[in-house]
């Protein structure tokens, strides 16, 4: 069974259906509507940078350039690599695109084919920043917010590494390894406090990036205070100044 151009377009526009099963009854894989990430996401730069950066991006202009010009590099190992790397990826207005075709790991199904931006590498840093400070997430479930839409080489690796250099992070991962759980007795008002840092978020005008918050165990009131780094000197002080 396969679905029409018009049905298949109805699919991709609801998110109704299943995507694996929409791309079996899709009509054939040449005729395929792929899902551009750009449809749906703010860059922090502009499409004529991306182009730009692309293009000044030995990694990404290695395979625009071919498929652009079918221009080669010299090197005959990175020639060949090139030409057989190719095959995934496509130029939409002057823009690379990875085709990520995303297979369902238990029942061997097909998802729609995803175009993913290819990255270049001096915008590399600022993609893992965002979506990594977006909840400061572990460095699997960043990947696999980012490969939805961006892609690059070794894409994985620089994830991991990012999310495990986290400077927060690792303050929240030690603070949580000190601190085992056990059965809290019952004291009186603001005599036991527990704490927590949010963030980062975008720098207000004092240059506040994180939050930090108070919660009196015993009333449950909660306090927060806005803070400019997470250092220990000034978390201390904001407690003493206001508890
Ligand atoms: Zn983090």
């Amino acid at each position: 069974m396969s679905l029409s151009d018009e049905e298949y377009e109805l699919y991709l526009n609801s998110k109704l259906v299943e995507p694996a099963i929409a791309y079996l009854k899709c009509p054939s894989r040449e005729t395929q509507k792929h899902v551009n990430v750009l449809w749906e996401e703010e860059l922090s730069v502009s499409i004529d940078n991306i182009k730009q950066l692309q293009k000044d991006c030995s990694d990404v202009s290695r395979l625009l350039f071919y498929i652009k010009n079918g221009e080669l590099p010299q090197n005959s190992k990175l020639a060949r690599q090139t030409v057989f790397e190719a095959e995934q990826y496509c130029i939409q207005d002057d823009i690379l695109y990875h085709l990520n075709h995303r297979k369902h790991k238990d029942l061997k199904l097909l998802y729609p084919v995803t175009e993913q931006l290819v990255v270049p590498q001096s915008f590399r840093e600022d993609i893992m920043k965002k979506y990594h400070e977006a909840g400061h997430k572990n460095a699997d479930r960043t990947y696999n917010t980012i490969r939805e839409k961006f892609y690059w080489n070794n894409m994985y690796k620089n994830v991991k590494h990012y999310a495990r250099s986290c400077e927060f992070c690792q303050r929240v991962n030690h603070f949580h390894k000190r601190a085992p759980l056990k059965t809290w007795e019952n004291v009186g008002v603001w005599q036991r406090v527990h704490i927590d840092i949010l963030g980062s978020f975008p720098e207000d005008e004092q240059h506040n990036r994180y939050i930090l918050l108070l919660v009196d165990s015993y009333t449950r009131w909660v306090e927060i205070f806005p803070l400019k780094t997470l250092e220990a000197k000034e978390i201390a002080e904001k407690f003493m100044m206001n508890v």
